[in-house]
């Protein structure tokens, strides 16, 4: 390796990197795992073949104000994926630079070949066996116990970096979502969601035994992109010119084409019901700062001592 860093020091010098930048969370998931999990063809040599690591980073979400807009306002503003990808694409080069290592930031879209319900690589699954995420009731949405609901990114680098583990429990249920689950049949998350695609069983102990999203649901009610092709065919069906004017020019479509001139991300969004009522989202470091012991600086701080500890000690944390 170049400059002759140790490769946990070099993970350290990475984390630091992103953290700087405005991450909440990194980890490093373990590149023959995500080969036995993703789909044939959709693991992470399918990209860059001599793949050693794949390093996935969190930020947060909505901010607490964001949580207490309107529906409307937060459709807009509770998003922060950009910033993510900005972060990764940072990251890539710095590792380039510092170590000498090829480094891609993982494309975050869909596969051309197989439409809009197909990514290219699910950073999802990359954040959860990096240990930075677990999945939830949902819709899968992963879920920190410490920062809620985060929008991730990835790296892929030649560099070999020592892997994490995913988290050993999920923090989904939250305990107040099992009791209510308990006296309804439901959890938060699934009694708010406004088009019911959410449903699954709480088992005996209080774990997640299963999960059912119904992502069309989910879409109609949240992403605009996937209206277009219906647009377009009402274009085409219309019998007459006022019909095809209305096609085009209705105030809901209109708002879809300046949308898409300005390039504005909200044509893929989420209701964010679900997570305004998630407890877990809902207590966390980004929304309740000074709910958990020391606040989001502190704990930041402990994770990053924990980590100079272990290099220090040659623990793999
Ligand atoms: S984003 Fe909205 S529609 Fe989709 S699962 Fe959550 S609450 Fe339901
Ligand atoms: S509300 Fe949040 S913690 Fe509760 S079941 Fe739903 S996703 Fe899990």
């Amino acid at each position: 390796m170049a400059k002759n860093i140790e490769s946990m020091e070099a993970k350290e010098l990475m984390r630091d990197y992103v953290m700087q930048k405005g991450a909440l969370a990194f980890g490093v998931a373990d590149v023959q795992t995500l080969e036995k999990i993703a789909p044939q063809g959709y693991g992470p040599t399918a990209l860059l073949p001599r793949v050693k690591s794949v390093i996935s980073l969190g930020v947060g979400g909505g901010t607490r104000g964001a949580w207490a807009a309107d529906a409307k306002t937060l459709a807009y503003i509770g998003d922060t994926e950009t910033m993510a990808y900005k972060i990764a694409y940072g990251l890539a080069f710095m590792i380039e630079q510092k170590f000498g290592a090829r480094a891609i930031f993982c494309p975050p879209d869909m596969d051309p070949e197989k439409g809009a319900r197909t990514p290219m690589q699910s950073l999802k699954l990359h954040a959860e066996v990096a240990g930075i995420g677990a999945r939830s009731m949902a819709g899968d949405i992963l879920l920190h116990p410490d920062f809620g609901m985060m929008y991730y990114a990835s790296v892929f680098t030649e560099m070999t970096v020592p892997p994490d583990q995913p988290m050993a429990e999920n923090p989904c249920p939250h305990p107040s979502c099992v009791k209510l689950y308990d006296q309804t049949g439901q959890t938060p998350c699934m009694r708010f969601c406004p088009v019911d695609c959410l449903s699954g069983s709480v088992d005996e102990n209080g774990k997640l035994e299963e999960m059912n999203y119904d992502a069309h649901a989910c879409a109609a009610m949240s992403q605009q992109y996937e209206a277009i092709p219906n647009i377009l065919l009402d274009m085409m069906d219309a019998k007459d010119p006022i019909e095809r004017g209305m096609a085009v020019h209705s105030p809901e479509n209109q708002l879809i084409w300046y949308k898409l001139s300005i390039g504005a991300g909200e044509l893929l969004s989420l209701c964010y019901e679900c997570m305004r009522v998630c407890p877990i989202t809902q207590s966390s470091m980004m929304v309740k700062p000074i709910a958990k012991e020391g606040g989001l600086r502190q704990k930041v701080s402990e994770a990053k001592n924990q980590a100079q500890t272990d290099i220090e000690t040659g623990v793999d944390p």
